[in-house]
């Protein structure tokens, strides 16, 4: 292996961070990364194999437990969160279940916030008390919900902000407050802000999750996930966790991932200055009977915003003036922006969520969380802002 390229001894911005970071160069001396496509890995001696197995030798031993390329993101991700260490995953919900799973035992209890996305509450409401441990759901937007349903054996406190789809924004510190004087450790799925715009862990969190399949790939190409904490939480909970129960990232899906990471910066700032435009666009329109936009002074949690977050995001949530068949006529009207039910792609995506990624909740659970059959979620994407508002402005008339 060459020399590492380039001496990130001195303190770069993360945006540097992200173009550089972490490259392990063959000896060809590649400029873009090299892809370790590879299940295992060559010892020169029967001595070699022993040295690696046992420590001695730092070096990879099999893709499962861990890959040059899968090393590349891994770096990227701790260098951009200020993380002391991470590790990747499958996708944003291997990283989760693993997040949790990692630190619970039968009898422990988790608090977490009812706006989840819809896989998370499945892990908190239906998977963790099959094995023996119990949750509570509260309003994370109130803090004596959460402050009453601490118990002595609560070990986690769960949360997503902004909130899917809803974008309701939660007090990161506050939490991690309550949570550290309850002896528990607060994790936060962070997919909607992005680590460009929330860093959690600087809030107080102690683990942070992803689902990179969102804005970090940014071009809706693979699945992936990454979990993010101290190197204690890592090595005494998540590292052995990972390295035995297998949801593994594949090195095609890192590579991807990290060379996403390459364009984070500037695809999140590009999105989130459409976003505004666009919010701003429906707030103001007739046919619009509720605009819900992090970056607008209007946003319920305006102040909060302000303190946890360096701009509103990418995601703008709406009502339309005429319930589900004016939603369904809107999306079915537009041509620019995608019917889909991803989000953080090159492409605008808009998303019903009663229908789609909320179906699976009882219709009073979708009302408590203020998802009516008017709303949509819009993902906005990279293309020429005049174009998504005139697609959208067309397809109102539709309505
Ligand atoms: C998409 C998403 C996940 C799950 O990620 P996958 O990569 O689809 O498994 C988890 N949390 C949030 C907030 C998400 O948007």
């Amino acid at each position: 292996m060459s020399r590492p390229p380039l001496p990130l001894d001195r303190a770069v911005k993360p945006a540097t961070r992200l173009i550089h970071e972490g490259e392990a160069r063959s000896g060809y001396g590649e400029m873009s990364e090299a892809l370790y496509l590879t299940s295992g890995f060559a010892y020169d001696t029967m001595e070699a194999a022993e040295a690696r197995f046992d420590g001695r030798d730092p070096g990879f031993i099999y893709s499962r437990f861990s890959n040059p390329t899968v090393a590349t993101f891994e770096k990227r991700m701790i260098a951009l969160e200020g993380a002391e260490a991470g590790r990747a995953t499958a996708s944003g919900m291997a990283a989760v279940t693993a997040a949790m799973l990692c630190q619970l035992n039968a009898g422990d209890h988790v608090v977490a916030a009812k706006a989840l996305f819809g896989s998370c509450r499945y892990v908190v409401e239906d998977l963790c008390p099959r094995f023996g441990i119990s949750a509570t759901l509260v309003d994370g937007a109130d803090l004596a919900q959460w402050r009453a349903a601490i118990r002595p054996q609560t070990k986690v406190l769960f949360l997503e902000s902004p909130t899917n789809p809803t974008l309701q924004v939660y007090d990161i510190a506050a939490i991690a407050t309550i949570a550290h004087e309850a002896g528990a450790r607060l994790v936060v799925d962070n997919v909607f802000a992005t680590p460009i715009l929330q860093q959690p862990l600087k809030l107080g969190a102690d683990v942070v999750v992803y689902s990179a399949t969102k804005h970090i790939d940014g071009q809706g190409r693979v699945l992936g996930g990454v979990v993010l904490g101290s190197e204690k939480f890592v090595m005494d909970h998540l590292h052995n966790f990972l390295r035995q129960t297998g949801p593994a990232m594949s090195p095609f899906n890192a590579w991807t991932l990290a060379k996403g990471l390459e364009t984070l910066a500037l695809r999140v700032e590009r999105a989130q200055a459409s976003a505004g435009a666009v919010a701003d666009f429906l707030a103001d329109h007739p046919k619009v009977s509720k605009l819900t936009y992090c970056g607008r002074a209007d946003h319920p949690q305006a102040d909060l915003v302000k303190a946890q977050m360096a701009g509103g995001g990418t995601l703008v949530a709406f009502e339309i003036d005429a319930g589900k068949a004016g939603a369904f006529r809107f999306g079915n009207a537009l041509q620019v922006v995608k019917i889909s039910n991803n989000l953080g792609d090159a492409k605008s995506i808009l998303t019903h969520p009663a229908t789609t990624t909320h179906q699976r909740l009882a219709p009073p659970a979708r009302a408590e969380l203020g998802i009516s059959d008017a709303m949509l979620r819009l993902s906005v994407g990279l293309e020429d802002v005049s174009d998504l508002l005139e697609d959208i402005d067309v397809a109102l008339k539709a309505v």
